[in-house]
């Protein structure tokens, strides 16, 4: 009866998953999604408890539980949003420990010595992929965090392949001969968590959005591995969710860059301060100020906004949407026009936008963006850089180069929104600064767009 009970249970939870993801699309439905799936999440680990038979320890586990609610509801409460696209670096490593952790604890419980060659072989997958992930996130966090800085050196990829080889083919020989030995287990521990450092270590610059969206999905493949282990269907279906979602989202984002997944992995491109970095000085920079920038706004007929991380940092969310309202009370179109890789975290700035009720149909993609620049008579860059650095289309030596930008310099004006002339998370110069149709407006983005919001009232 248990048994029946656990199966409906699971497949609940499986249906909740999918829904929750299906609702994740769109902005207006993604908070209910999560939540159904994280209901779907509560019953699976209850009924896994109380009625998978044989799991005791009740009290170690709730109080784990409690602890980590505890942990992850002050974090989440407390997290700036700046801050997030680390935290929830932090939170996809912690996936791939646990996947990890499962592994170890699943090979040293049993003796392999007599044969269990595939069970092997899945254990010694999941350890791999979710060590990687795990120790691949926490450099990541430190890089967006500010904290680590991107390595690279001679031989690198070399060295990394060997090391990724070492991990591969001492896990096979695991599979082969099984031992009843624990020590080769904890070799290929250490061989996945050097590859986690070495892997994620060199990519930098404007290459991080796809290493941390593939190493999203490598903490659902290694989550979806423990679920064969332990043969939980629940497990199984939640981890290949999450890793197909997250190759998908690392498709996707090698499209936004227009690079080759190979090519970024073994690349090494993009590291800050790149072959244009400094500070030369490419022409004049024309400067524009509060009142005139909001006359120029004011009678324009089409107008792009264009978010950046500077957005977020300011916090310039709501400010900015009051500003896009007064213009459209003056009968300016405004839209907004959203690079895949703004920002600090796939989806940044839609997240962001929501958070300010922007409403979902002002926000156009790259392309259709593209589509109108020409047409356009004024883009405002807000606290945007690499995303609209024109060098990504014809300089070659530029560690952007090839990546699609949004084309803001055709449209016939440009406000370029930040405090100072410094670079963005590329570290490289942006020729745009210079354009002759471009004028900054310097200072914080909030303060900036509340004065534009006092003069166009004025108007
Ligand atoms: P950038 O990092 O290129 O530029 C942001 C700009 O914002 C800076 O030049 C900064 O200039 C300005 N800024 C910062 N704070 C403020 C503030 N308070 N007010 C006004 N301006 C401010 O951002 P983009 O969004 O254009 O590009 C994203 C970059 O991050 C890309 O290189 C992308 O590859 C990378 N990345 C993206 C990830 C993702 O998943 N989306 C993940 C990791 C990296 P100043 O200091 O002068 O104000």
């Amino acid at each position: 009866m248990e048994k029946y009970i656990l199966d409906i249970i699971y497949l609940i939870g499986s249906v909740t998953f999918i829904l929750g993801l299906k609702m994740l699309s769109h902005p207006d439905s993604a908070r209910k999604g999560n939540l159904i799936a994280a209901f779907g999440m509560t019953i699976a680990i209850l009924g896994a408890i109380f009625l998978e038979g044989g799991i005791g320890n009740h009290l170690w586990i709730f109080g784990g539980i409690l602890i980590g609610t505890v942990v992850g509801w002050i974090a989440a409460k407390r997290v700036k949003m700046t801050a997030m696209p680390q935290m929830v670096s932090l939170f996809n490593g912690m996936g791939g420990a646990c996947a990890a952790v499962i592994s170890i604890v699943e090979y040293t419980k049993h003796d392999f010595s007599h044969g269990g060659a595939a069970m092997v072989g899945i254990i010694m997958a999941g350890l791999i992929i979710g060590t990687v992930s795990f120790t691949g996130s926490m450099i990541a966090f430190g890089k967006l965090n500010g904290n680590i800085g991107d390595k690279v050196f001679p031989g690198q990829k070399f060295i990394n392949l060997v090391i990724l080889l070492a991990a591969v083919g001492l896990a096979t020989y695991l599979s082969m001969q099984p031992m009843a030995d624990n020590m080769l287990l904890y070799v290929v521990l250490g061989i996945a968590v050097l590859y986690g450092v070495m892997f994620v270590m060199p990519i930098g610059g404007a290459d991080m959005p796809v290493v941390i969206s593939l190493l999203n999905s490598f903490t659902g493949v290694a989550a979806a591995f423990a679920g064969f282990v332990y043969n939980n269907q629940v497990m199984l279906t939640g981890g290949i969710l999450v890793g197909s979602a997250g190759t998908i989202l690392t498709i996707l984002m090698c499209k936004a860059m227009n690079r080759s997944l190979f090519n970024v992995i073994a690349g090494a491109f993009g590291t800050a301060g790149g072959a244009s970095g400094g500070d030369k000085q490419q022409g004049t920079v024309k400067e524009i100020s509060a009142p005139d920038a909001a006359v120029l706004l004011a009678y324009s007929k089409k107008v792009f906004i264009v978010p950046g991380y500077g957005l977020a940092v300011a916090q310039a969310q709501h400010i900015c949407h009051e500003l896009e309202k007064l213009l459209e009370e003056k009968g300016v179109e405004v839209k907004y026009a959203i690079h895949p890789v703004a920002g600090r975290m796939p989806g940044h700035m839609n997240v962001l936008l929501a958070e300010a009720d922007v409403p979902y149909d002002k926000l156009l993609e790259m392309e259709d963006a593209n589509s109108e620049m020409p047409n356009t008579d004024v883009s405002i860059i807000i606290g945007a850089n690499d995303v609209v650095n024109p060098a990504a289309r014809h300089d070659q030596s530029s560690p952007i180069y090839g990546m699609p930008i949004l084309d803001v310099d055709k449209s016939a004006n440009v406000i370029i929104m930040k405090r100072s002339m410094a670079a963005g998370y590329a570290g490289i110069d942006n020729e745009l600064f210079y354009y002759p149709n471009n004028r900054m407006l310097f200072g914080d983005a909030k303060a900036s767009l509340q004065k534009l919001v006092t003069e166009v009232k004025a108007l």
